[in-house]
């Protein structure tokens, strides 16, 4: 992989590194996969698109081009009665990250792992442990720099992934996500930094938070967790959606203008494919990797519902020029709001009645 630096290398330089996802709404909203199931088929029906949405990503700032086989496991591959492809598609999507990975010669691929949603604390752990270790295979066999391990709502989970990413022999970063109101995981009683401590020890280099939380929500948890570990290694990347207090949560968001519940998949709840209201701004994003960079969390990005733009707006709060910055808003030549000496005033003073 040549002399580039390393995942923790740049972390431990104090250094912010930008992780993206979301693919899997993105690609739905682009209509390459299917809301429900969630499975990413578009991986090899169309590997064009995810090619060009890592690249958009790359050119936005990303350092980190991940994988896409969220949700590309046997678990899932079972449900839509695709196992037969499970393979295929797993090392088609290295594939894609390694290909927009030799573009972007200093950009760190990454294998991607998640939920298995068949994890149960009271159970035989034999299914999950397979799932993973078939996934870490294929991802070992391709080469990447880091492994991405998402959305793990058990602890106990998320420490099997741990243990079997660390045979990759590369960096792991894991994040895990609160459901709801509760400050701890799902099969734990303890304050969820604790658990999160535990799983660094036991392996995870990166430990964090993703999915579910909107930045606003999340940023507080990033600052409990930063004054535990303190060395940096601590990932956040939230959902691009603004949950709330009394809505911390994208999957029970609801919309108080929304016009016709009776439409959505799920009657009265937002979630996944009538969340639109609530999207951030590329500014409140980059305020949260502002924010979330000084509190001390270094692996920082977006998940769903996240875009591009919100990756270089984030890029750009950490001071970087991305190649897509040249065309970073400008309104200086605006017909209406610019400053460009040749523009005329009779648009420049009708915005007064806007
Ligand atoms: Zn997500």
């Amino acid at each position: 992989m040549g002399k580039k630096k390393g995942l923790l290398e740049r972390i431990d330089a104090g250094e912010a590194v930008i992780h993206a996802s979301g693919y899997l709404f993105e690609m739905e909203r682009r209509g390459y996969l299917q809301a429900g199931g969630y499975v990413p088929e578009v991986v090899l029906e169309h590997p064009e698109v995810v090619e060009q949405l890592t690249r958009e990503f790359a050119r936005c700032g990303a350092d980190v081009l991940l994988a896409f086989t969220y949700y590309g496991h046997r678990e899932k591959m079972r449900l839509v009665g695709k196992e037969d492809l499970l393979e295929p598609l797993n090392r088609e999507a290295l594939k894609i990250a390694k290909k927009v990975g030799d573009e972007f010669p200093d950009k760190l691929v990454a294998g991607n792992i998640c939920n298995t949603n068949i994890y149960d604390p009271a159970d035989d752990e034999g299914p999950v442990r397979a799932i993973f270790e078939e996934q870490i295979g294929w991802i070992k066999e391709a080469g990447v720099d880091l492994i991405v391990g998402e959305t793990f709502g058990h602890i106990g989970e998320a420490k099997i992934a741990a243990e079997i990413a660390q045979k990759a022999g590369v960096p792991i970063v894991i994040g895990t996500v609160l459901h709801g109101k509760k400050n701890n995981f799902r099969d734990s009683e303890r304050f969820f930094v604790d658990d999160l401590k535990d799983l660094k020890d036991s392996g995870a280099d990166v430990v964090g938070l993703n999915c579910h939380m909107g930045p606003a929500t999340m940023l507080p948890h990033l600052r409990e967790i930063t004054e535990v570990i303190r060395d940096g290694r601590v990932a956040g990347f939230p959902v691009a959606y603004r949950t709330t207090p009394t809505q911390p949560s994208f999957g029970s968001m609801r919309d108080r203008d929304l016009c016709c519940p009776e439409r959505l998949p799920v009657e009265g709840i937002s979630f996944p494919v009538a969340l639109d209201p609530f999207t951030v701004t590329r500014y409140e994003m980059a305020d949260f990797a502002a924010k979330a960079n000084a509190v001390g969390a270094k692996y920082l990005g977006i998940c769903c519902g996240g875009a591009p733009h919100h990756v270089r707006a984030m890029a750009e709060a950490l001071g970087r020029k991305t190649e897509a910055s040249k065309y970073s808003p400008d309104m200086t030549k605006h017909a209406f709001y610019g400053t460009d000496e040749s523009l005329k005033d009779y648009n420049q003073q009708y915005k007064s009645q806007f």
